[in-house]
């Protein structure tokens, strides 16, 4: 499905953001199309008359906007991004992230890079020698017949895996965000381990999804919590062996491996910076 796409002037990029202190769109609408996406709801805010999924309006001039709304606002942490998904098939042609990540590395703001594509790793040169960046990719099942299901047009969980493991490896900060937590998240955890060094669950509400439990029977599987092992409800049951650390937001559990955990604990005592090396 080619989405109908419309290059626009934004009048401002770097936004306030209940997640984080700041977020950065660097497009309106999302190729991904994701059955549960909560974001659809920026529908409501163009005058596109296609169902989400199926625009895009690209915000060409988001980096040079970024470059002097920086000099304005307060320092903080810049979530990218929160109501589309950074790296989504345009970005390869577009390359705004890109830039946009290039204009807060030069300036020193701490970003939090949130993805479900392995395209994140075409800036893996800016992202590991930025002072603080982290990079999370989204990945909600272990599954990938169950993500075919429900974000059909998103990359495959594999690929999403191995780029965690790739950007690791190269000493960068990393996250898995379950969100939402589907049916084969429970064998997500072997396959994480030693990529990343936090999980995040999301406790939010996706009923966006519901006709796709009822299309493909899959509504048994959720109303008796297979999702979960029985008589466990805690979002921490979904990782044995991890365990919640704070929750940066009131939906979400944040879960620390064990080594991981005294590492940052160790590293927060010393103040020092995020990155691993
Ligand atoms: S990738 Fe994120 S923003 Fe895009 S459709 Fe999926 S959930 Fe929504």
């Amino acid at each position: 499905m080619t989405p109908t796409v419309r290059e626009v002037q934004a009048k401002s990029v770097l936004s306030i953001s209940k997640i984080y202190p700041w977020v950065v769109n660097p497009y309106t609408g999302c190729e991904h199309a994701c059955s549960y996406c909560y974001a659809r709801f920026m529908k409501r805010f163009t005058r596109h008359p296609e169902p989400w999924g199926e625009f895009v309006d690209v915000k060409v001039n988001a980096p040079s906007l970024l470059r002097a709304e920086l000099r304005r606002k307060k320092r903080g942490k810049v979530w990218v991004s929160g109501v589309c998904d950074p790296y989504q098939p345009l970005e390869e042609h577009y390359r705004l992230t890109r830039q946009c990540l290039a204009v807060l590395a030069e300036n020193g703001w701490p970003v939090v890079i949130q993805t479900r594509s392995p395209l994140v790793l075409r800036d893996l040169e800016i992202i590991r020698h930025a002072m603080d960046f982290e990079v999370g990719l989204s990945i909600p099942t272990a599954d990938d017949g169950i993500r075919q299901l429900f974000e059909p047009r998103a990359p495959p969980v594999a690929d999403r895996i191995a780029a965690l493991d790739t950007l690791h490896r190269a000493g960068v900060r990393t996250y898995a965000m379950v969100a939402p937590a589907l049916p084969g998240v429970e064998r997500l955890a072997p396959l994480l381990e030693g990529k990343v060094d936090d999980v995040i669950v999301d406790r939010m509400n996706y009923h966006h999804a519901d006709w796709v439990y009822r299309q493909h029977g899959l509504e048994y599987v959720r109303t008796h919590r297979r999702v979960l092992p029985p008589g466990d409800a805690k979002p921490e049951a979904l990782l044995r062996g991890w365990t919640p650390a704070a929750a940066p937001g009131r939906d979400e559990c944040r879960l620390h491996p064990g080594g991981d955990r005294r590492r940052e604990a160790a590293r927060e005592r010393k103040g020092g910076r995020r990155r691993r090396r």
